[in-house]
């Protein structure tokens, strides 16, 4: 089993900063990641999170750790705007609020914000101040894509620990030399997985994520003849694909259910059923960001191909299947396409139903590749 500082891929000297922090104790109370999308930012604030709670400083291989990194701890929360246009002042005081209550389980809590460039004045003013003194037992891991679009009031009150963009083919080889899988293989686990190296690997290990992968692929080739309910068939079906790799999950909830509840108080129980919950919507929100990262990096492949610079497809394994589309898409309707996932995304951010959204985009998708000018 690997410890969890073997997530930050190709980070050495956040990976060695983070673990020096945790081994001699001197850890800020509030950090700010910055780097591009894909330098594991997510991953690493996770690492980080299970060093702090493990007994063995992040081994990997213990329950703390395993309920860490899959979203079933209920000390470490995960923060995103509520509002469209990024954090409202009502939520930074309720979060204000949580943060003065006591642990969960531990003597500690650690809340990973995501986009901190998404404070306006008002809402970086309701959280000044719990940033600069927030309680003893509290860490707070703010992640940004630049440092320049984070407010200043923000990044002064923050230690700010820089991810380097890692270059895509280094990403490969990185995969290629920790799994032995082959280029092309690493490359569509890496378009899947966001670039981010941690995840690919995890993608790579499962079969039901690559079957994922396989069914948008096979409905986005067949989408333009498809008709009303056969897209929506295919929806549904990508669903039961995404939530496959949760029946494992599910089957280990409830021996541990079973397991615990004789010993369990009613609050204890209830509580380690919410866990339980948080854990399979974080996956199923995994999945179902993999499914939308493939349809993105096979509407660049298709355009690229059509550009005739087949050098740059990712997902050589389906570039036969996918001539078809490249001979006629145009980079605006591409532009239309991509788009159209995008919102996907944007709508599941904003809690709609994960197969509404995906109904959605490929309806969208749909109408361009049927008319691909
Ligand atoms: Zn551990």
């Amino acid at each position: 089993m690997r410890c969890v500082w073997d997530d930050i891929v190709g980070q050495a000297r956040v990976a060695d900063f983070l673990r020096t922090a945790v081994v001699t104790d001197r850890l800020a109370h509030a950090l700010l990641f910055v780097g591009p999308p894909g330098a594991g930012k997510k991953t690493a604030a996770k690492a980080l999170a299970c060093a702090i709670f493990c007994d063995d400083d992040g081994c990997g291989a213990c329950p703390v750790c395993y309920r860490v990194r899959h979203g079933g701890h209920p000390d470490v929360h995960i923060v995103e705007p509520e509002g469209t246009a990024g954090y409202m002042v009502e939520q930074v005081r309720d979060l204000t609020r949580d943060v003065h209550l006591a642990p969960a389980e531990g003597s500690i809590k650690v809340y990973i914000v995501e986009s901190a460039d998404l404070f306006n004045d008002s809402s970086a003013n309701a959280f000044l101040k719990t940033l600069e003194e927030p309680p003893a037992d509290v860490v707070f891991i703010l992640l940004a894509h630049a440092f320049d679009s984070v407010l200043p009031t923000i990044v002064s009150r923050c230690q700010v620990v820089r991810f380097r963009r890692i270059p895509p083919s280094e990403a490969t080889a990185l995969l290629v030399q920790q799994t032995g899988t082959d280029e092309q293989r690493a490359g569509a686990a890496l378009a899947a997985a966001g670039g981010v190296v941690a995840r690919a690997r995890d993608f790579l290990e499962s079969s039901d994520r690559r079957a994922a992968r396989d069914l948008i692929l096979r409905t986005l080739t067949d989408l333009d003849v498809m008709d009303d309910l056969d897209v929506l068939e295919a929806a549904k079906s990508l669903l039961v694909a995404v939530r496959a790799p949760l029946d494992g999950v599910k089957a280990a909830h409830e021996a541990e259910i079973k397991e615990q509840a004789d010993f369990l108080g009613k609050g204890a129980l209830k509580s380690l059923e919410d866990r339980q919950r948080r854990e399979l919507t974080a996956r199923e929100r995994e999945g179902v960001a993999e499914v939308l990262n493939v349809a993105e990096s096979w509407l660049r492949d298709c355009l690229v191909l059509g550009q005739g610079v087949a050098d740059l497809v990712v997902n050589t394994d389906v570039s036969d299947a996918m001539e078809r589309v490249a001979a006629v898409i145009t980079p605006p309707a591409s532009a239309v396409a991509l788009e159209a996932v995008n919102e996907a995304r944007r709508r599941i951010s904003y809690n709609v139903s994960p197969q509404l959204a995906i109904e959605a985009m490929l309806f969208d998708i749909r109408e361009v590749l049927r008319c691909p000018r």
